[in-house]
């Protein structure tokens, strides 16, 4: 089995050049992901050897929703240049902003692919979903294939909103996985981690498989999915008999929604309810030094309530599982998908 990544270093040298010289800038923002942050010297002095001030920012970036274009001014930057992830078509940016997509060439071997056939037809499945991350989405391809010569039935959703390719889910959306949800009996995940593969079951709810193409370790995401569900109904429970909130917004340009900040504050208000709006860029522990909160209301990324939940000494929730817990309607909890 072989791994590596399609954009090694120089490559992405040469492309970043590339898209300057295009654009004739002289000052550009470089957002990397967490994987690329130890070669970040390395990146930005080889493009300021090209005549170009390449500032690379290693501030934690989890997504394309992330892009903070006024750092970007306030530096004096003519451009950003975002690695690792897709853009998202419903995110708009005042700002000019460019993408490098990082694939991986993974060479999976058939043996593991007829190991996950045999896994998936045991549990009685005959037809699938194929899902991934954009890092993976040129495998999706080959496994279909695969998968189909050992007679399962495969399909391949179309996605919208902010995830950009067919196959491809997102933390906070899934919507290839839901539009193929009539025709499928499960869905497999390749990629790595169980952060998406989760989105998938709290969204649809049909069992889900994580295959790791580079190890062929296959994982039911079920177990994990069902054990969000009770830690979530647990808060919203806690929250329908709070007093004091703290709604938290964060200013990250694809997470921050100003209705549901305004809905979350007019509920609150309805229900006679103490609160306060706080804002904090990345969401964490700081909020444990807050005194006088019952409850921490989320305006931001809906994975930081449902799966840091344990940082928090105080029951964390979204904005919509707030009206939810208000009202008591526990059981109309539905997966946050973001447009
Ligand atoms: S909002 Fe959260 S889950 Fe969605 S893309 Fe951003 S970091 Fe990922």
């Amino acid at each position: 089995m072989e791994s590596k990544m399609l954009v090694d270093l120089d490559e992405i040298t040469k492309r970043i050049i590339k898209i300057c010289n295009k654009k004739s800038s002289r000052r550009c923002f470089i957002q990397v992901p967490e994987g690329l942050t130890h070669l970040a010297h390395e990146l930005s002095r080889r493009i300021i050897m090209e005549g170009v001030e390449g500032i690379v920012s290693v501030d934690p970036c989890f997504g394309a929703c992330d892009i903070p274009y006024w750092k970007a001014k306030e530096l004096g930057c003519d451009l950003i240049i975002h690695i690792g992830h897709a853009p998202m078509p419903t995110i708009k940016i005042p700002f000019d902003v460019e993408f490098i997509e990082v694939f991986y060439e993974v060479k999976v071997r058939e043996d593991l692919i007829e190991e996950l056939s045999k896994k998936i037809l045991s549990m009685g499945f005959k037809s699938v979903g194929l899902v991934t991350t954009v890092q993976y989405l040129k495998l999706l391809a080959y496994v279909r294939t695969l998968l189909e010569k050992h007679g399962l039935k495969v399909f391949i959703g179309k996605s919208s909103g902010r995830a950009l390719y067919d196959g491809q889910v997102l933390g906070c959306n899934v919507s290839s996985a839901k539009s193929i949800s009539e025709k499928v009996d499960a869905y497999i995940f390749i990629g790595d981690g169980t952060f998406h593969p989760v989105a998938v079951y709290l969204a649809i709810g049909k069992p889900v498989l994580a295959f790791n193409p580079i190890t062929g370790e296959i994982k039911d995401v079920r177990d994990l999915g069902e054990r969000v569900l009770r830690v979530r109904l647990a808060h919203m429970m806690k929250a329908s008999e709070a007093r004091s909130f703290s709604v938290v917004v964060t200013s990250k340009v694809g997470q921050y929604n100003e209705e549901l900040l305004r809905t979350v504050v007019n509920a609150l208000k309805k229900f006679n309810r103490e609160y306060s709006i706080i804002h904090l860029e990345n969401i964490g522990e700081v909020l444990n030094y807050m005194k006088n909160v019952d409850v921490f209301v989320i305006i931001g990324c809906p994975r930081i309530v449902y799966d840091d939940y344990l940082k928090f000494k105080r029951p964390i929730i979204t904005g919509t599982e707030l009206l939810l817990s208000l009202s008591r309607k526990f059981k109309d909890w539905k997966f946050m998908e973001m447009p």
